[in-house]
């Protein structure tokens, strides 16, 4: 139930408070907000993604960010665990679809197709009215749905494979593309590779930050691209904060790069103007 859930989330997550704020202040006053649907304040950030080889900007991933009215500036480790284990999170799911696809949208208008990626869990997933909802977001937006792309965020175990197997087989016929985000830790493994028609998998940022300096995690990420290539799946790796990072992933043969070397994520307009100077 939800006062036990809660228990969990503050337990697990204690170290991402303020000191300065009581936790269970912060928490009630995320589940009144979700349980009101009234999320003002919520809005989506966009991190470009390139492609390593020809330095080309190819897609950008959507990320939640909450200016609350009263606690302030929420990262999404503060509330995304504990809305996903309440079972609201297909309200940000909405929310993050609508912005993806109507940037998307205007980004084509403006003819420069960008393919912006969106996280969904399993619990969207397993949703059945998910796929409606997709296909009404771009006949809303009047955009094209091959510039929508899912990252499959696995942060809990769903039974439901079968089911979403099945979504995602509809979505994938429509144009949409499917990656497997935080590839290797987690429940995003190799028995998720094997269940979804997936086109891309995305290492995870564990593995990217410090790979310059141990080999250990080189290697792991060495054999995740030989994995990917043997299933022809398209590689992103996420936090490449340096140029090293880059080079060596260039050589490693990973195809997109997303990190703080190449921008932070970027509210709507700052992104645009990143765009307009990029293809400068
Ligand atoms: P994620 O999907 O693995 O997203 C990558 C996270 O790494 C983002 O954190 C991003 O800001 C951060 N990042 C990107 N490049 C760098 C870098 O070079 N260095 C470092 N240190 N960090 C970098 P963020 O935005 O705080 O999101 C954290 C997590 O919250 C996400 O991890 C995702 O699991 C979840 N999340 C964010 N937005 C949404 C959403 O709209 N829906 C759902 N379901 N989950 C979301
Ligand atoms: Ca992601
Ligand atoms: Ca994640
Ligand atoms: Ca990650």
């Amino acid at each position: 139930d939800a006062a036990l859930s809660m228990a969990v989330y503050r337990n697990k997550h204690r170290l991402v408070y303020d000191s300065s704020m009581d936790p269970s202040t912060t928490d009630q006053a995320v589940v009144t907000a979700f349980r009101t649907h009234s999320l003002k304040g919520m809005y989506a950030v966009f991190q470009p993604q390139i492609d390593i080889k020809t330095g080309q900007l190819i897609g950008a991933e959507a990320l939640v960010r909450w200016q609350h009215p009263t606690l302030g500036a929420l990262t999404p480790d503060e509330f995304v665990p504990l809305v996903e284990k309440l079972g609201y999170i297909s309200q940000i799911t909405k929310l993050m679809l609508n912005e993806a696809i109507r940037v998307s949208a205007l980004l084509r208008k403006q003819n420069r197709p960008l393919v912006t990626s969106v996280n969904v869990s399993v619990h969207d997933l397993a949703d059945p009215n998910f796929f409606e909802t997709i296909k009404s977001a771009v006949e809303h937006f009047k955009g094209e749905f091959c510039d929508l792309k899912l990252e499959l965020t696995e942060t809990s175990f769903s039974s439901e494979i079968g089911h979403i197997s099945d979504t995602l087989v509809r979505l994938n016929e429509l144009g949409i593309k499917v990656s497997i985000d935080d590839f290797g830790t987690g429940y995003s493994s190799l028995a998720y590779l094997s269940a979804f028609p997936i086109q891309e998998l995305k290492i995870d940022r564990a593995f990217v930050t410090g790979m310059v300096e141990h080999e250990k995690n080189c290697n792991i990420i060495r054999a995740t691209l030989v994995l990917a290539d043997h299933l022809k799946l398209k590689t992103v790796a996420e936090g490449v904060e340096d140029e090293k990072t880059l080079t060596l992933l260039d050589e490693l043969g990973c195809s997109v790069a997303q990190g703080y070397f190449i921008s932070k994520p970027l509210p709507e307009a700052e992104f645009l103007k990143f765009i307009d100077n990029y293809l400068a």
